[in-house]
């Protein structure tokens, strides 16, 4: 049986190295991943998702700010759901195909 994640934002922790710093000092930022198209974007340091990135309006998820330009929501499981879909309705179609109904 399997688990749901709990309810909330995905966030991990990453650290940047800027190799044109002075000193290759590094610099650390929180990271969150894209709900509708897995980005992971990488927070300005202090910065709120409400002032860096966007959260959707419709799932209510972080989500990039190439994703808050579209202003539509999909999250990335619809997206790998159509993909299955296709994969299925195309596996329905070629074993239905004329060829195959007339091997019968
Ligand atoms: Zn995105
Ligand atoms: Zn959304």
């Amino acid at each position: 049986m399997a688990t749901l994640l709990p309810y909330g934002v995905h966030r991990s922790y990453a650290i940047i190295t800027d190799p044109d710093a002075p000193g290759g000092v590094g610099m650390e930022a929180d990271t969150f991943t894209c709900h509708h198209c897995q980005f992971v974007v990488h927070m300005k340091p202090f910065a709120t998702l409400s002032n860096s990135n966007g959260l959707c309006r419709q799932c209510w998820k972080p989500i990039c700010t190439a994703c808050v330009r579209l202003g539509t929501c999909t999250p990335w499981e619809a997206q790998l759901e159509q993909i299955e879909a296709r994969d299925r309705l195309l596996r329905q179609v070629s074993a239905s195909s004329p060829m195959a109904l007339r091997t019968g």
